[in-house]
Order: structure tokens, then C-alpha cells, then sequence
């Protein structure tokens, strides 16, 4: 297994870390530890978890399998919902210390910031920073980071504030464009950066012979995911929700056959990609500012690329209604069917897609479906 430093933190954590939300309702808690076990023998040192994650079972499984590691080298990280109050967050921090058996969390997230607004209010005064801070001089949380689905804008103001020694996001082949300028510049200031949803949830897993970006390839879906983190000079961890021994051994011998790039050489490989999604929005976002409606396009656009690869009606309207509800199209008003069809997004869209027909399909066959039913 290969390491690196996490950022300011100081500590040595593996280039693959163990994610704690795949438990599923048919797996006893033996399995879940068995595979944790294995996984601490092949090197992994970084195990994430959170409180609510596979019917609340997460932290409780993860304490079990802490109660005998196979050996000393591990370090945990779990997580506080961002609209807790400074007494609530506490609270949560207590019993996640109690399920986990340990005397001091080794990694503490502020949790699940989407919006601004929400990255706002958890900095004010009582409310849930407050509350991990005051862990965190008590000795109960060693570090103190935060996850965020935001894109680039928006890591940029959280680095800046400087709050945090690390950072958690979604990043992977397909979504890197959203956040690549944000986890560079988290990285340029000294934080750790650990990608969540590699696998672009299961997408590139599943779908990888559609992806133009892997054509030729003779690696799975499942390779090209994690190398394409692992391999990033700008990524300390890549964390994958393995739920089996034999998921966890396939997984470290991918993680083990690569490591990070010299900067210059992921520069090229980001630019291969960025050149080879045949028709697929990279979401680089050059269009977003030109849209007198502004619409969200690369929201819209990611829908679609989900279409594409899925070939799906219903698979998409859940895409579609995730964004509304938790990411990037959450608190926005501005819907498909409110394009006007100026052009503009299409005179500087990178990847020369046509997007107006794309919105257009989108509102007939997905949007106005969902706001009628
Ligand atoms: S064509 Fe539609 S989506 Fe594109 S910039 Fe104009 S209004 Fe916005
Ligand atoms: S410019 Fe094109 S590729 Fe870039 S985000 Fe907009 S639609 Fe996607």
C-alpha cells in the first residue's frame, strides 16, 4: 500500500481509504468486520464513517471491528450534519466516540455543505463549528476537516477561510471539471484532500465500454475509477465502499499498481479526458455565466450525460430529482423549459454540444413529467 501525508493534519494515512456506507440489510455485522479486518491487513489505514450510514450501523460496526484490529495502524473519520447547533453537534460527537470505542476521533468532518448558505450558518456563532471546535480543545476530535458537494466557487471561499486542515468531495473522471480548480487550490494551501464517489456512484463501474474517456482500455470500471484519484498529484485519498474481503483484496491491487502522477503528467491526462467525452458535458462551466435565465446548465447537462449512459427515462428523472433535492440544482429556480434559445451557452461550449435541443428534451420528457406528477 502506498501512503501520503494528509495535509496539515501531519498524518500518514494509505492512498486508499475505507468507506463505511455499503453495509447492506443482508450483511451480518461478522461480514462488515471480517472485511474492515482484511482490509487494515492489506495497508488501509484511513476508515470513514458517519453517523446515519446503512440504517445508523456504520459506527457501530466500524467500533466492533476497532475493538481488535489486526494491527495498530488505523486512524478514523466520521461526521456532524452541518445544521447542528453547538449543543447537538456535541451530543452527536459523544455517542459516535462511544460506538466507535475510542477516546478521540482522529478525523471530524463538518458534514455535507451544499450550499453556501449552509456553509454560512454552520460558521455562526453556536452553531455546529462551535461545537466540534470546543471537542477539538478538548481533546475528543484530533482533527477537524469538512465534506462538501460544492463546486470549485465555493471550495475556494472555504480554503481561504482557513478553518479546516482538510476537505472531502465528490471527484472522479466523470466529475472532476466541477471541482478540479477547488482541490487544486485546497491542495496549494496545505489541505488534505480525500475524493468521495470514485466510482461517480456505480457509473463508471457499470457503464465503462460507453464512456468514450475509456475506449481501449482493457481496465475495469473499477480500475479506472480509482487510478484516475490515485493517480491525481492533488488527491491523498481515494475512499471506495468495499463490502467484501474479496472487493477489499480486488481494490488494494489496483490501489497498489498506481500512484500519484508527477503534476505535468495528470495535467496531460486530465486534458485527454477533457478531449475524449464524445458528446458528454465535462462540466467546466464555461457557459454558466452567459445564460440570461440562469440556468444551471451543467447540471442539466450532467442529467443528460446520465441518460446517455444509462439509456433510461426513469434512471434519469432520479438523477434529475437528486439534483433538485441535494446538489446542484437544489434552492435554484431557473428550470429547462425557461431557456429562450439564445445561443450563447452553445457559442462557448467546449464540447460543442447541442444543448438547447438537450434542455428541450429534458423539459418534455423528464421535467415537466416530474412537476405534473
Ligand atoms: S440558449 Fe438557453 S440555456 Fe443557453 S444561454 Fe440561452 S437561455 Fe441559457
Ligand atoms: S460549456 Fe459545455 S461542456 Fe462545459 S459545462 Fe457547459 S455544457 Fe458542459
Amino acid at each position: 500500500m502506498n501512503y501520503t501525508t494528509y495535509g496539515k493534519t501531519g498524518e500518514r494515512v494509505s492512498l486508499l481509504g475505507m468507506g463505511g456506507m455499503r453495509w447492506t440489510k443482508e450483511m451480518s455485522d461478522e461480514e462488515a468486520v471480517a472485511a474492515l479486518h482484511r482490509a487494515n491487513e492489506l495497508g488501509i489505514n484511513y476508515f470513514d464513517t458517519a453517523p446515519g450510514y446503512c440504517d445508523d450501523r456504520s459506527e457501530p460496526i466500524l467500533g466492533k471491528a476497532l475493538a481488535n484490529m489486526p494491527n495498530d495502524d488505523w486512524l478514523v473519520a466520521t461526521k456532524g450534519p452541518n445544521g447542528l447547533t453547538e449543543s447537538e453537534v456535541r451530543e452527536r460527537i459523544d455517542t459516535s466516540l462511544d460506538r466507535l470505542g475510542v477516546e478521540a476521533i482522529d478525523f471530524y468532518f463538518l458534514w455535507c455543505i451544499i450550499t453556501p448558505e449552509q456553509y454560512t450558518k454552520a460558521l455562526q456563532p453556536g452553531m455546529c463549528l462551535d461545537g466540534i471546535r470546543k471537542a477539538h480543545e478538548e481533546g475528543l476530535i484530533k482533527h477537524v476537516g469538512i465534506s462538501s458537494h460544492m463546486e470549485s466557487t465555493g471550495l475556494k471561499r472555504i480554503v481561504d477561510d482557513g478553518l479546516f486542515e482538510f476537505l472531502m468531495v465528490p471527484y472522479n473522471a466523470v466529475n472532476f471539471g466541477q471541482r478540479e480548480d477547488g482541490v487544486r487550490y485546497a491542495k496549494e494551501h496545505g489541505m488534505g484532500v480525500a475524493a468521495m464517489n470514485p466510482l461517480h456512484g456505480g457509473i463508471i463501474a457499470q457503464y465503462k465500454d460507453k464512456l468514450s474517456i475509456f475506449e481501449g482500455s482493457e481496465r475495469n470500471g473499477v480500475e479506472e475509477g480509482l487510478r484516475f484519484c490515485i493517480e491525481s498529484p492533488y488527491i491523498d485519498v481515494a475512499l471506495s465502499g468495499m463490502n467484501t474481503v474479496a472487493q477489499v483484496e480486488e481494490n488494494v491491487g489496483y490501489a497498489e499498481s498506481y500512484s500519484p502522477l508527477a503534476a505535468e503528467e495528470f495535467d496531460k491526462r486530465v486534458e485527454e479526458l477533457r478531449s475524449s467525452f464524445d458528446a458528454m458535458c465535462t462540466s467546466c462551466a464555461y457557459c454558466v455565466s452567459g445564460c440570461p435565465e440562469n440556468i444551471f446548465i451543467p447540471a442539466y447537462m450532467e442529467v443528460y450525460n446520465h441518460y446517455l449512459l444509462t439509456g433510461s427515462i426513469e434512471e434519469t428523472k432520479g438523477r434529475l430529482n437528486w439534483h433538485k433535492q441535494f446538489g446542484l440544482l437544489r434552492d435554484k429556480a431557473p428550470v429547462a423549459a425557461n431557456c429562450i434559445e439564445c445561443g450563447n451557452c452553445e457559442e462557448v461550449c467546449t464540447q460543442y454540444l447541442d444543448i438547447m435541443t438537450r434542455l428541450a428534451w429534458l423539459d418534455e420528457q423528464i421535467e415537466s413529467q416530474m412537476q405534473q406528477s
